[in-house]
């Protein structure tokens, strides 16, 4: 897989303000935040997508995001965050190397900061979701 920037961040030939470093992960700063606290969660493992992804790293960021987070809201003052994941060009991934964004919220008036949601939500008839439902299923091992 050809390097992308978080890479040459894990192997440090980029800067970044570093939040969080353990053997699989690490944490550092968005260089564009969206809100204050914006931080970016990586595996090391060099994986493009989320469905691409080890069961080690999946595991390590796991248990990393809430650690992570909590640490975020405290040391911001915010009272909620997203969690932002873009998996493909359709869905907003800019940088081809799986990465959590934690997108802190705050309830002092800065209602622009953080993430704005466009969400239409339409309606799941029950024989659609009841095939459905099975396909994925079906393809779900353990
Ligand atoms: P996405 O659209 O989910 O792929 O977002 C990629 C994110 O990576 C954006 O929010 C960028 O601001 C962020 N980013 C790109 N380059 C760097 C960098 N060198 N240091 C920190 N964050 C970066």
């Amino acid at each position: 897989m050809a390097d992308t920037i978080f890479t040459k961040i894990i192997t440090g030939e980029i800067p970044c303000h570093r939040v969080y470093e353990n053997e699989h992960v690490l944490a550092f700063l968005d260089i564009n935040p969206i809100s204050q606290g914006h931080t970016l969660v990586i595996p090391k493992e060099p994986a493009k997508t989320l469905d691409q992804l080890s069961d080690d790293s999946a595991e390590a960021l796991g248990r990393s995001l809430p650690r992570i987070a909590r640490a975020v809201l405290a040391a911001t003052g915010a009272t909620a965050f997203n969690v932002l994941q873009n998996n493909g060009l359709q869905a907003h991934q800019a940088v081809f190397h799986v990465h959590f964004h934690l997108i802190p919220k705050f309830d002092d008036g800065r209602t622009d900061a953080g993430l704005g949601i466009g969400w239409k939500p339409g309606a799941l008839a029950r024989d659609v979701g009841a095939s459905l439902a099975k396909s994925i299923a079906a393809r779900l091992t353990e």
